[in-house]
């Protein structure tokens, strides 16, 4: 059997120049995931890579799923079960919206099931008995959690750090969600690691994160943590102000990023220079996740 989603050569490497930047003294650059394939996009490949190698080993005849409607998982998801030819059901928090928007479009026309599921019962979704009835009677069903979010979807990441070339950068930088992409970066980071945090919440994925490296056995050998105060007012919240910074760097860079992840990191990392907190001379590497599709769902004025 082919190998499912093989690993590329490499990725892009595309330096962002910018004057806080400069006014700081370092370097970024732009470790390009959203490269890794056409469609099935960055961090999200990473992690469901693993997941569908073990749903083939383990003979799964199907897969099920979570997430929101503009989820860059299920997006991607979609179209990985369709190389594999796995039947795929998705779970969708709270109602599906009529027509469908862009994202649960292509994910219905590459054949995933859409099953909208209340906010109530969504929240219920790993409880093991609920989660029972939600697969039935599907016996050879796959269970792949929210956003790729298990350990499979860790191991997944870890294979990021392939594509950092050691000995030229001296910071690594990623936003996060869930955790996980960060823990998986952690397994092999030969860098130090900062997370931006893109949902609200004082301190809670620093410990998120620890207690995913504790879970997982990870030892990582290098400093790390989470920064909480970028969020700019929760997951998913969006400004002009925010929009228009992606807009002046895709323009001034051509790396194009979208807002509730990679925006929301870029601009953070202005913050973070203004305010002195680099070295200057300090060469940092941005992990850039993918999730352009996502764009589809905030019209970028001007
Ligand atoms: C899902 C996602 C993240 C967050 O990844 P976690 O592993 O959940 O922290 C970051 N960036 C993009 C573009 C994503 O789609």
């Amino acid at each position: 059997m082919s190998e499912l989603l093989p690993l590329p050569a490499s990725l892009p490497l595309d330096a962002i120049h910018w004057p806080v930047f400069d006014r700081a003294g370092i370097s970024v650059t732009v470790l390009r995931l959203d490269a890794v394939d056409p469609v099935i996009s960055g961090n999200k490949w990473f992690k469901l890579r693993h997941n569908l190698h073990q749903a083939r080993a383990a003979g799964a005849t199907s897969l099920i799923s979570f997430g929101g409607a503009w989820s860059n998982h299920l997006h991607a998801l979609a179209h990985a079960a369709s190389l594999c030819d796995l039947p795929v059901r998705a779970y969708v928090r709270g109602e599906l919206p009529e027509p469908l928007n862009p994202c649960l479009a292509d994910c219905r026309a590459a054949g995933m099931a859409l099953v909208p599921l209340d906010r109530a019962s969504y929240r219920r979704r790993y409880d093991p008995g609920f989660l029972a009835t939600l697969v039935g009677s599907d016996d050879g069903a796959f269970v792949i959690p929210e956003g790729g979010a298990n350990e499979a979807g860790i191991l997944g990441c870890s294979d990021i750090c392939q594509y950092i070339p050691p000995g030229c950068f001296d910071q690594l930088v990623l936003a996060c969600g869930t955790g996980t992409t960060m823990a998986g970066l952690l397994r092999q980071a030969r860098e130090p690691v900062i997370g931006i945090q893109v949902l609200k919440g004082q301190a809670y994925l620093q410990a998120e994160v620890a207690g995913l490296l504790h879970k997982h056995g990870i030892e990582p050998v290098v400093n790390w943590h989470v920064e909480d105060g970028y969020h700019r007012g929760g997951y998913c919240r969006v400004d002009d102000a925010l929009l228009e910074f992606c807009r002046d760097i895709e323009t001034s860079s051509g790396v194009p990023l979208e807002p509730v992840y990679s925006g929301k990191l870029l601009m953070a990392l202005c913050d973070m220079a203004a305010a002195g907190r680099f070295e200057p001379g300090s060469r940092l590497c941005v992990i850039h996740g993918g999730g352009l599709q996502g764009n589809r769902g905030f019209r970028i004025a001007g």
